[in-house]
């Protein structure tokens, strides 16, 4: 058992603290999205209550203070993942928009017939059908990086499919259906060795641990506010400044431009290219407020009591008949995806929620490696670092109720 101090921590969350179909909620559904402390949630109602204004072009005291701290958003940020620069920093809607950036943007003028872009099977599809897309738009192609039964990526197979026309290898730190974690050091240093290009998504990984991207040497990093303790409908793009200074605007509008004529328009510098239109103001607000509380936690603590709680909920359901593990790689994040024997994920949800307990079942937006395992998908149990050993308990006895319905 950890030594981490859960109960304080818990404090900060108002959410956990309900009840659900009538018991106790017990929320382990963190991988589809993280809960908001109080910090967040105060400095998003008092940015609308204080500071509510339009950033950038304001002549007025509120816009100067909105702007203020939402380029301090940019910089927190920028220093979370140890970026060069706070410019290499681009607002977006999540992961999926930031995927999608740079597949329309540097995809459309880097890619041609005959090139290859390398996803693992396991992808989620936001790092799937953007890349369909630019490929169909291109000639380039897609192919899947094979992953095993454990759900851990083949780097025999991947080291066999890189070649000169291989131009970009995009994958995720973190599998969100098994929790596998990607040796992506060794496959970013395997792709610069025949001068393709890196994109990794970071959506299940920078909840976990401390991400150092100069380390990584990865060349674009994405990940969304919602799954780090911050709110929806934001997201973060991170690239390399030569690299973002090449590729052109993805959208056109307000604030991406520096001068607009019939005659031509000229485009502003980063992050501001790529950041069309009015901003999710208060969003990068209170997500700053959330990278503040990141900085406040003892994250290695956080981190080893995910794990504690991973290996207790592993090791009961080793030892309950009728579930199966799905993803039992050696290097796992905090999720738990099971089958329980003979009965349909989605049933399983409804019978856990009637308990109090959320999960996520289903494909988890990674069809392909669910096909590949021929199952319709799985019930999947996501622990964060406000998650308790006596939710797990939770967890495990409304199984044992579920089943004596469903088996
Ligand atoms: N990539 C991974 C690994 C994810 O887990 C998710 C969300 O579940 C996404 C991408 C898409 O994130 P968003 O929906 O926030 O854009």
């Amino acid at each position: 058992m950890s030594s981490f101090d859960v109960e304080r921590v818990r404090a900060d969350f108002p959410i956990l603290h309900q009840e659900v179909n009538g018991q106790p909620l017990v929320y382990l559904d963190n991988a589809a999205t993280t809960q908001k402390p109080n910090a967040v949630i105060d400095a998003i109602s008092d940015y609308y209550r204080t500071d509510n204004s339009n950033v950038h072009r304001g002549a007025h005291a509120l816009a100067d203070r909105a702007t203020v701290k939402f380029e301090a958003a940019r910089t927190k940020v920028a220093e979370f993942i140890n970026a060069p620069e706070a410019k290499q920093i681009i607002w977006t809607r999540g992961t999926t928009e930031s995927i999608n950036l740079v597949a329309a943007s540097w995809g459309k003028t880097n890619l041609k017939a005959g090139d290859r872009v390398l996803v693992s099977a396991m992808e989620h599809h936001s790092n799937i059908v953007p890349w369909q897309l630019v490929a169909q738009a291109t000639g380039a192609s897609v192919e899947a990086i094979p992953v095993d039964a454990t759900g851990t990526i083949d780097m025999d197979a991947f080291a066999s499919m890189l070649n000169a026309n291989v131009k970009m290898v995009s994958v995720g730190h973190v599998s969100n259906a098994m929790g596998t974690i990607n040796p992506i050091e060794k496959m970013i240093a395997a792709a610069h060795a025949i001068g393709a290009k890196v994109l990794i998504d970071g959506a299940q990984a920078v909840s976990h641990w401390a991400v150092d991207v100069q380390k990584l040497d990865c060349d674009f990093y994405v990940f969304s506010a919602h799954k780090l303790f911050g709110p929806t409908g934001l997201g973060v793009l991170y690239g390399k400044r030569e690299i973002l200074d090449a590729m052109p605007p993805y959208q056109g509008g307000g604030e991406m431009i520096e001068t607009v004529s019939f005659a031509g328009t000229t485009f502003n510098q980063l992050p501001y290219k790529f950041e069309a239109g009015t901003p999710d103001i208060a969003g990068v607000i209170g997500f700053g407020a959330a990278i503040d509380y990141l900085n406040n936690l003892d994250r290695e603590a956080a981190s080893a009591h995910e794990q504690a709680l991973l290996a207790y909920a592993e090791e009961k359901a080793r030892a309950t008949d009728d579930i199966e593990l799905i993803g039992t790689s050696a290097n796992k994040t905090s999720v738990m995806s099971f089958m329980l024997r003979g009965a349909h994920p989605a049933d399983v949800g409804v019978l856990l929620d009637k308990q109090g307990v959320a999960v996520r079942t289903g494909n988890h937006c990674a069809q392909p490696i669910m096909d590949q395992f021929e199952i319709p998908g799985t019930v999947r149990a996501s622990f964060s670092f406000y998650n308790t050993f006596a939710e797990v308990d939770r967890l495990f006895a409304a199984i044992e109720k579920a089943k004596m319905f469903l088996l």
